[in-house]
């Protein structure tokens, strides 16, 4: 699946790093964002302070730990990365914290899916820099307390709303990441031909970007693909034309929608009448988990208009009948 699938080859693990932006001048579009942690970053430095904590939110592949990295590259510090279902215990934690230098960034991805007892960890650590911890057990258990270095906490979620109010509000720092537009994922797209040194013209860059989702992550997985398509069944160069019937392919409609993106939207149509269902209910109609539907699905069929969701479940929008050529059904 091109939207959810995390970063699966060696190849891809390679031309990733390579096409990552090291530095804000080099991360395209989020305007907002950027504008904003372009004065705090520079107001941190002149202090010689570590950045307040950041949490950063959106859907997967907008660029969250690309941002993560290049805080830390501004900053001139080091950033230890880690996720929310890898740190098990508090102890976990507590070694990576005790192991921070002066104004470190430590990037916590799915930092949603902390378990209480580790985010218990993080609150003094955030607050006062203090790390608080039980160790042994039973009888023989004694709390430590050890002081720790000013650092900052990078948070990325895929859903601000998952995570619990006393984590939120620790944060200093909440800049949320949107969909990119077609012109800033095309300039994406060409630094990334340009890395790869493809051939690849304006227009062919265009259709990639348009058939993307808005995201980054997607966009340079279909030039990749593209590229294969390009060099074996024409002369290596990426035209409209060569983009286009190579995405038709890899059944990526004229959207960008992939076959679980339609999926949904016809079972709405179809199964439930344009809707409103309930999650529950088109989660198991379309065989897949909630938090897919919710992280990964909706947000950009939603953001494009071909989905609603309301108190009473999600609708199909007249543009969604209108994308499969069909008509919405008289209310009876
Ligand atoms: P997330 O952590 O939100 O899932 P990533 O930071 O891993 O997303 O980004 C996914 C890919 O998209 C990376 O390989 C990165 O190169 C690319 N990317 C993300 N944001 C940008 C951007 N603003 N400019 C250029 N490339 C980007």
């Amino acid at each position: 699946r091109l939207v959810a699938a995390p970063v699966v080859d060696r190849e891809e693990a390679v031309i990733d790093r390579a096409m990552r932006p090291k530095m804000l001048t080099d991360y395209t579009g989020q305007a907002e964002a950027k504008a904003q942690l372009e004065v705090f970053i520079q107001a941190a430095r002149n202090r010689e302070e570590a950045l307040d904590h950041l949490l950063i939110f959106g859907p997967p592949g907008l660029g969250k730990t690309t941002l993560a990295n290049i805080v830390a590259n501004e900053m001139g510090v080091n950033i230890k990365s880690t996720s929310g279902p890898v740190l098990e215990k508090a102890g976990d934690l507590a070694a990576l914290l005790t192991n921070l230098e002066p104004n470190d960034v430590l990037f916590i991805d799915e930092i949603h899916r902390l378990s209480p007892a580790v985010e218990e960890v993080l609150y003094p650590a955030m607050e006062d820099y203090q790390l608080d911890i039980m160790i042994g057990e039973g009888p023989a258990a004694r709390s430590i307390k050890l002081d720790l270095p000013p650092f900052t906490l990078v948070g990325a979620t895929t859903r601000a709303g998952a995570l619990t109010s006393p984590l939120r509000a620790r944060f200093g720092i909440p800049l949320r990441l949107e969909f990119y537009n077609v012109r800033d994922l095309t300039g994406i797209v060409e630094r990334s031909a340009e890395v790869l040194a493809l051939q690849l013209d304006k227009e062919g860059a265009v259709e990639i970007a348009r058939r993307s989702r808005g995201t980054p992550r997607i966009a340079n997985r279909l030039l990749r693909r593209v590229r294969d398509f390009a060099e074996v069944k024409f002369d290596g160069a990426i035209t409209a034309e060569v983009a286009s019937k190579a995405l038709d392919l890899l059944d990526v409609d004229s959207e960008g929608f992939d076959y679980l993106d339609r999926k949904m939207l016809t079972t709405i149509i179809d199964k439930f009448a344009g809707g409103p269902v309930g999650l529950e209910n088109l989660a198991a109609a379309i065989g897949e988990e909630r938090e897919t539907i919710e992280d990964v699905l909706e947000p950009y069929l939603i953001q494009q208009g071909f989905l609603q969701r309301t108190p009473r479940g999600r609708m199909a929008t007249d543009r969604a009948y209108q994308h499969f050529g069909l008509s919405r059904p008289e209310p009876t």
